[in-house]
């Protein structure tokens, strides 16, 4: 397995989230912080709900820094 399964806990929900180290698959996502794509075969972050009503579908690819940045970029996200 590739990284650690971790949860976070923000303004909209908790979140499990697992770093990715990168891998040669030659996938490409798109990151839901800035629209732009997100190889596979660099360092990145995927994150899914943590009530997993989603399923796999809810799974989302994130830039490490979108996922960061994420609360700031969210219009109803609040700052503690
Ligand atoms: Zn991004």
């Amino acid at each position: 397995m590739q990284g650690m399964v971790r949860t976070e806990s923000h303004a909209d929900g908790d979140w499990l989230v697992r770093t990715v180290r990168g891998n040669d698959s030659g996938k490409a996502y798109r990151c839901p912080g800035c629209q732009q794509e997100v190889p596979a075969s660099a360092p990145h972050v995927v994150a899914w709900p943590a009530d997993g009503l989603g399923g796999l579908a809810e799974r989302r690819h994130w830039h490490t820094p979108c996922w960061r940045a994420r609360h700031r970029r969210t219009p109803r996200g609040s700052w503690k």
